[in-house]
Parts: structure tokens; C-alpha cells; sequence
């Protein structure tokens, strides 16, 4: 794609309104734009960094055997009547009256549609257990809503339920779950610690929170340091293996981590002094066991191995999708810009032409720009050098090809990574080498 050709908005000056530097760069790489407070539309580069974060979330809950299905957005008020959340949920709720006097609302997580669905099929044992998701926008009608797309009243979440005939069997699917977190955010460069936390009014005893470690967190977090040096990327637990995801799972969740809400003195006093963390973080997860809080207000229940009825024992596990995009900046930039982590780029490489017009540095561009079509985004405009230079750094793509009228004429380009500001340069058969590898 063509710079100028291209809508990629981004502003020189830093908008008054944003507190954390993951807002303002948004603003000023031009991810994202506020349409009223906070409900924002996604331009053209935060959608396709929206879209690759989706699309991690997604393949880490395929692998944990759960299905993807799609929920509406706008949900009838009589199935939160059958739970009791209907009034429990408050102003949180954005409530809705349809031309026929329905009441109507925005839904702002799934539990009663879900159950309600899922009732509707399953009759025996035999249909459990399954574990729905899918990632829809939400609406939460936030007191404050702040810091950007991190804390929105419209969002994107993936939100999985999981449907068990047992206690043991749903605790499984929660350990499931807590393995696929673990490795969704891995993938995405991220260091999220699951912390035990509270339920709030989802409800339920079992349930943790993934969180990452950053100064502008919301949350303040005790945990064990040694946190840091832990790597599940290659934890090789087959989704079947009872015993091993529970061994797995108790080894995690051994070491201290918790919210401010679950800390324990007389447990972190037991936790070696030079190990204790203390600091801010931002919830990008948080999963529950909730057993039979609404499968059985709602009237699920499945015939068991016996013929006499089971009510099925549910979870529900939320992953943060669009609070994500800002989570990946706060933990990936410098003064200059964003420093996007390979994995959920928006497009790989920027092609800077310093000369627009010179033969040879038009020629070198073309060259790069058709070989990598959908990856690459080419800085053609008239423009100095120094405001290229600015640009490719503020949108942070991963790599940048900086091709000027004395490299070209030696058919040379200098190719710069974003993440560590190493040069170097090379052929364009070199660099297309190394970009496409
Ligand atoms: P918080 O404590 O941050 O208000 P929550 O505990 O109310 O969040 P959950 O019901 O656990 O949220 O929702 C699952 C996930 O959805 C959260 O872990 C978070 O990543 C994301 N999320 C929740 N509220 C928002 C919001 N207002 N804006 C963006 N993402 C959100
Ligand atoms: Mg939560």
C-alpha cells in the first residue's frame, strides 16, 4: 500500500486528553479515533492490529478444543430477569426499549444467552461437555471511562463458557482455559501472570486473572518474582490429560500472585523477602468456575449416566481483546513511537523513499513494494526526510527499509529494526531475504 494512497492518519502533536502512552500513541498513529466517550472507531492500522490479536485469541481456543460461534450484540432483558442479574447489573447496563415496548439491551457479557442456547440442545450426558466461544463487542456503560480503548464502554471481548456433567470434569475445562491464556498472550510477546482474584458479579468461587506487569495498570499486584523467568511456550499437556494439566496448573499457581482485593499478609509473609513484587498491572483476562449459578436458574439440566437429571456445572473465561491493543503498546515502545512485536504488527515494513522522483531510489522501492504487497506500506509522498523518518517510527512497524539516492545507486538498502534499532546494509535480494524469511 501506498502512502499516498493510504488512510494512515498520524499527528505531530500529543492530544491533551490522553493520560497513558499507549492512548496517546494510538491517537497519534492513527489506530483509532473517539466518536463519543469512550466508543471508538478502528482506522485502518489499529483493525489490523485488532484483527491479528483476534486471530492469536482464536487459535489458542481452538487448540483448547473449544468452537466458536456468534452471539448478537443486542440481547432481550427477560433471559437476565430468569439469572437476577436483570437489576443486579445496574447503570453498568445500557438498556434498550424496542418500537414494540421490549425491553431490550447491549449485551455486556454472554452467561444468560449461552445457557440459554445451549439448553435448548443438550439432553443427555452424552452432550457434555462442550466449551462455546466468540468474539463479539460488548457495552458497559462505565462510570469513568478512560485511558483510550483500555478501559471503552464498547469493546472486544472472546468469551468462552464451558458446559461439564462434574465438579472434576469443569474443573478440567478451567485448567484447559488457564494453559490456552498462558499461551495466547506468550505468542503475543506479553508476560500476563494469572493471579488469583475475585469474582465480582460473575460469581463463583474458582477464578484468576491474567494480568500484565505495567506502571499505568489499574490494578496493584503482590506476586513472586520468580514469575518473571517462567516460559510455557513449549508446555507440551495434551488437552486430554487430566492429570497432567492439573499438575501443570498446581505447579503455576503454587507461586504467590494476587490482586489487592485476594492479598493474603500471612501468605506473602511466607514468600522469601528478596522475591516479593509489588506493582501495578493491566487485567487482560480473567476466568471463572462458577458451577450452577446459571444453569440452574436457567433451567439446564441434562439426563446422566442414570437417566436422572444432572444440572451442568459452567465456567467462563473473558480475554480483553481490544484493552489488548493498548496493553501490546505499553509494553512495546520508546520515545519515538510504537515498536509493534512481530506477531500482531499491522503491516511488517515500511518502505522509505528518500528521494521521490530519483530513478534509482523509485526503481529499488517498486521492487520491494511488489514483492511484498499486503505486508508492506511504501512512504511515496514528497516529504523530507526527517518526517518519514518520524512517521515509520511513530507507527512502529517491525522493520524499516530506508533506501536514499547513494545506496541506490549501489543497489543497496539499509534495512532498520524497530524493536532494536539495529541497522544494517544489504542487497535488495539480501533484504527481501531476510524480510520474507
Ligand atoms: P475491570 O476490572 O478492568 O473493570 P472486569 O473484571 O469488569 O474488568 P471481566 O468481566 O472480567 O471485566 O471481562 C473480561 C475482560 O474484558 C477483562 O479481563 C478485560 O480485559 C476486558 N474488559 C473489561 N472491561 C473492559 C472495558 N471497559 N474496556 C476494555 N476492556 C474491558
Ligand atoms: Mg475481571
Amino acid at each position: 500500500m501506498r502512502l499516498t494512497r493510504a488512510f494512515l492518519p498520524t499527528l505531530k502533536e500529543t492530544p491533551a486528553e490522553a493520560q497513558i502512552v499507549s492512548h496517546r500513541l494510538m491517537l497519534r498513529a492513527g489506530l483509532i479515533r473517539q466518536t463519543s466517550a469512550g466508543i471508538y472507531a478502528w482506522l485502518p492500522a489499529g483493525l489490523r492490529v485488532l484483527r491479528k490479536v483476534e486471530q492469536i485469541v482464536r487459535e489458542e481456543q481452538d487448540r483448547a478444543g473449544a468452537q466458536e460461534v456468534l452471539m448478537p450484540t443486542i440481547q432481550p432483558a427477560d433471559l437476565w430477569q430468569k439469572s437476577g442479574r436483570y437489576d443486579d447489573y445496574g447503570k453498568e447496563m445500557l438498556r434498550i426499549t424496542d418500537r414494540h415496548e421490549r425491553a431490550m439491551l447491549f449485551g455486556p457479557t454472554n452467561e444468560e444467552m449461552i445457557t440459554d442456547i445451549f439448553r435448548s440442545y443438550a439432553t443427555s450426558y452424552r452432550d457434555l461437555p462442550r466449551n462455546l466461544y466468540h468474539i463479539q463487542w460488548k457495552f458497559r456503560d462505565e462510570v469513568r471511562p478512560r485511558f483510550g480503548v483500555m478501559r471503552g464502554r464498547e469493546f472486544l471481548m472472546k468469551d468462552a463458557y464451558s458446559f461439564d456433567l462434574t465438579k472434576e470434569g469443569s474443573e478440567h475445562s478451567y485448567r484447559q482455559m488457564f494453559l490456552a491464556y498462558l499461551r495466547t498472550f506468550q505468542r503475543m510477546g506479553l508476560k500476563a501472570v494469572p493471579m488469583r482474584a475475585d469474582t465480582g458479579p460473575i460469581g463463583g468461587k474458582l477464578s484468576h486473572e491474567f494480568i500484565i506487569l505495567a506502571e499505568t495498570g489499574e490494578s496493584t499486584v503482590f506476586y513472586d518474582s520468580k514469575f518473571e523467568g517462567l516460559d510455557w511456550g513449549g508446555t507440551e499437556v495434551g488437552n486430554d490429560d487430566v492429570d497432567g494439566l492439573r499438575g501443570f496448573f498446581e505447579e503455576v499457581t503454587s507461586l504467590y500472585a494476587a490482586t489487592e482485593e485476594m492479598h493474603d499478609e500471612a501468605a506473602w509473609a511466607g514468600v522469601d523477602a528478596g522475591s516479593r513484587r509489588e506493582g501495578k498491572g493491566i487485567e487482560v483476562g480473567h476466568i471463572f468456575h462458577f458451577g450452577t449459578k446459571y444453569s440452574e436458574p436457567m433451567g439446564l439440566s441434562v439426563a446422566g449416566p442414570d437417566g436422572s437429571p444432572v444440572t451442568p456445572q459452567m465456567g467462563s473465561y473473558g480475554i480483553g481483546v481490544s484493552r489488548l491493543v493498548a496493553a501490546l503498546i505499553e509494553a512495546n515502545h520508546d520515545e519515538n513511537g510504537i515498536r509493534w512485536p512481530d506477531a500482531v504488527a499491522p503491516w511488517k515494513l515500511s518502505i522509505l523513499n528518500l528521494k521521490v522522483g530519483d530513478a534509482a531510489c523509485d526503481a529499488l522501492c517498486e521492487k520491494l513494494h511488489a514483492a511484498m504487497p499486503d505486508d508492506a506500506i511504501y512512504d511515496d509522498r514528497p516529504e523530507r526526510a526527517g518526517v518519514k523518518f518520524a512517521d515509520a517510527d511513530l507507527m512502529g512497524f517491525p522493520w524499516q527499509a530506508i533506501i536514499g539516492p547513494r545506496g541506490a545507486a549501489a543497489g543497496k538498502v539499509e534495512l532498520k529494526r524497530r524493536m532494536t534499532g539495529e541497522r544494517e546494509e544489504l542487497s535488495v535480494e539480501d533484504a527481501l531475504g531476510k524480510l520474507l524469511a
